[in-house]
């Protein structure tokens, strides 16, 4: 049999286990889904970051295409190109000059004729716009520029470019784009006007100025060639000549096949976005935006999660540890309030009848044994007082000290005798305890009673048998003496009040009858005189038969006067009843404080009886036996 404490444990551990099961699921679930969470979280910062660097790339390209439209227009070029005399030529130079320097985007301007010569050209290298002369000045027929530029009708604009092998210019070896249009004048083909705008002045404008330290992502076109990078040192590396289609296939294929995405290759994740024709401008290759960033990049914010989760854990372990412990503490209360129930109605069906009233003393309950005791069931005194089972046997005073000793001890115990439903009295042990609130306010009286009215008649017997006489069924010798030393001492406590007499009546000449007529007979008439000693005298009168044929009787509230005329009245009728056959003498006295005394006179009256010829009844008071004395 497991302890006690063995037991709450192990319910400890099992309500731990219920509760804590679903929870428990949930968190191995969402530990397991914190490096996905992570890697979703840097995808979708890379992909902002992505976003962005692709709106700048946009926008740049688009404000660079803006102002080629507004150069193809201007009236200077257009009067040096019908008219290429040196005075137009030098104002287009100095135009093209001052917005190359202003734009910073165009890393050369140029004009070529239908041959593929270049007239004008302005070049804008590191900070430097410079007028090209006329050894400088190129013949760009073979450059696909050119090449591209023929089949353009008037208005056209191709934007060429973006690959390592066009970009490699006379003019630069960086990635360029050129942005070419037909010209014509007077109806006639004239030549193109070409821009070359920088891709890694496009790139550092994508940089910005914000936070360099966030990185640009690297630039590709649509061969796979990484056109420009940021190094280690957030440098700028123009032409890395990598070529990400052979040095990582699987990826490249990735991003040929998708807009946008996330690849894990060679211990890195990728992150990528295509610029595709005609989002920017018309016959521009793709360009291709790669970010990357490694495993280990995430281990922060794996990290933040998890100790969040860690916390959610611990608080919801703590919950849940508090929320057992509440129900291991119900249960516990639940199974001692259970074996408290079971005592109490095991006290309820026990051997003694069972009342309980509430605080107003209105009965709320009562068991089986108290309507076997009482007659009453339960429905016949629901809401009643207990002082319907009143005998009225006892007087207030004995209710008040019940009441105040339940006040003042919380309980009372003793004997009363209440009535039975059929009216008949039932002696009971009756003890009422009380039951408190906390604020130590009565609630409950739970009286229990035991039926003694059975004990109780026996005890009258037993008394009735030590203090009666067994021949006449009158008072005996020994309560003769208790009852007159009790009315002595009364007479002494209020002499005024109290006027008693005593008188002592003997049968005359008794053993005579007895000899004459035989004991038996002598009983009888025993018996007899006692039956007329009760019918003459009062009730109230106490009547003994102290000695052989010798009888007592005590008289309170009588003068001498009145006792002398009932004993005489007594002593009339026996003679008359036995035909003067038997006589009785009488000694009457009055009672003072000694026992002893009034004895002594009673029985002095009497003897003055028989010696004055029997058959009369002599009175001696008190006062004549001071003076006798
Ligand atoms: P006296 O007039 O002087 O009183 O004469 P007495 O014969 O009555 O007096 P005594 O005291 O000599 O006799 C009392 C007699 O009463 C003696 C006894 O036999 C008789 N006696 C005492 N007790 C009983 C009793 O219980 N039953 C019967 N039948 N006789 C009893
Ligand atoms: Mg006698
Ligand atoms: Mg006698």
């Amino acid at each position: 049999m497991p302890s006690t404490f063995t037991k709450y444990i192990g319910q400890f551990v099992l309500v731990l286990f219920i509760i804590g099961f679903v929870p428990a699921l949930y968190f191995a679930q969402e530990f397991a889904k914190l490096e996905g969470q992570a890697l979703a979280l840097e995808e979708q910062k890379q992909r902002v970051k992505l976003d962005f660097s692709k709106r700048e790339l946009v926008s740049s390209l688009n404000e660079a295409y803006k102002t080629f439209t507004t150069l193809t227009n201007n009236s200077l070029f257009h009067r040096a190109v019908s008219n290429p005399n040196e005075f137009n030529i030098e104002a287009v130079q100095d135009f093209w000059l001052l917005v190359a320097r202003t734009l910073g985007g165009y890393s050369s301007l140029s004009f070529i004729d239908r041959t593929g010569q270049e007239t004008i050209r302005v070049d804008y290298i590191r900070g430097m716009a410079v007028a090209i002369t006329d050894t400088g000045l190129i013949n760009r027929s073979q450059y696909d520029e050119f090449l591209t530029a023929q089949h353009l009708k008037s208005g056209q604009i191709v934007v060429v470019g973006g690959n390592q092998f066009h970009a490699l210019t006379a003019t630069s070896k960086q990635p360029v784009l050129h942005f070419v249009t037909p010209i014509d004048s007077n109806g006639e083909r004239a030549g193109y006007l070409v821009a070359e705008v920088s891709l890694e002045y496009i790139y550092q404008q994508m940089l910005g100025t914000d936070d360099p330290s966030a990185g640009l992502p690297s630039l590709l076109n649509s061969r796979g060639d990484v056109l420009m990078t940021l190094d280690n040192h957030q440098n700028i590396e123009v032409f890395p000549t990598t070529n990400l289609a052979l040095t990582m296939p699987e990826l490249w294929q990735h991003i040929e096949s998708s807009q946008q995405g996330t690849l894990f290759a060679k211990d890195q994740w990728f992150s990528f976005v295509t610029i595709s024709q005609g989002q920017t401008l018309a016959n521009v290759q793709p360009l291709i935006l790669l970010e990357s960033f490694d495993v280990q990049a995430l281990q922060p914010l794996i990290r933040s999660s998890k100790n969040r989760l860690l916390w959610q854990m611990y608080a919801m372990f703590f919950v849940i540890t508090l929320i057992a412990l509440g129900c291991i503490c119900w249960n516990r209360n639940h199974h001692k309030n259970s074996i408290e129930s079971k005592l109490a109605r095991a006290a309820m069906n026990g051997m003694s009848a069972v009342l309980i009233t509430d605080k107003n003393n209105r009965i709320i309950k009562v068991n089986s044994e108290f309507t076997n005791q009482s007659g009453y069931s339960f429905d016949e005194v629901k809401g009643k007082q207990p002082s319907i089972f009143a005998s009225g046997k006892h007087n207030q005073e004995f209710y008040l000290n019940m009441w105040k000793s339940l006040q003042e001890d919380g309980s009372w115990e003793g004997e009363v005798v209440n009535r039975h439903r059929d009216g008949h009295e039932i002696t009971e042990i009756l003890r009422i305890q009380t039951i408190l609130d906390d604020d130590g306010i009565i609630q409950f009286y739970v009286a229990s009673f035991v039926d003694i009215s059975q004990r109780k008649e026996l005890e009258n017997l037993l008394r009735d048998q030590s203090e009666k006489d067994g021949l006449t069924g009158i008072w005996n010798r020994r309560k003769f003496d208790q009852e007159f030393s009790s009315e002595c001492m009364r007479v002494k406590r209020y002499p005024e009040q109290e006027h008693s007499c005593l008188a002592i009546v003997d049968i005359d000449h008794f053993k005579r009858i007895n000899d004459r007529f035989g004991h038996a007979r002598g009983d009888e008439i025993l018996r007899n005189v006692a039956v007329c000693l009760r019918t003459e005298l009062r009730e109230s009168d106490f009547i003994s038969r102290i000695g052989g044929e010798e009888f007592a009787i005590i008289m309170p509230h009588t003068s001498l006067e009145e006792a002398d005329k009932v004993l005489n009245r007594l002593r009339v009728a026996i003679f008359d009843q036995y035909k003067g056959e038997l006589s009785i003498s009488s000694g009457i006295t009055d009672v003072t404080e000694s026992t002893g005394d009034v004895y002594q006179r009673a029985d002095l009256a009497l003897y003055e009886s028989k010696a004055s010829g029997r058959n009369l009844v002599s009175v001696l008071t008190s006062t004549e036996m001071v003076h006798f004395a």
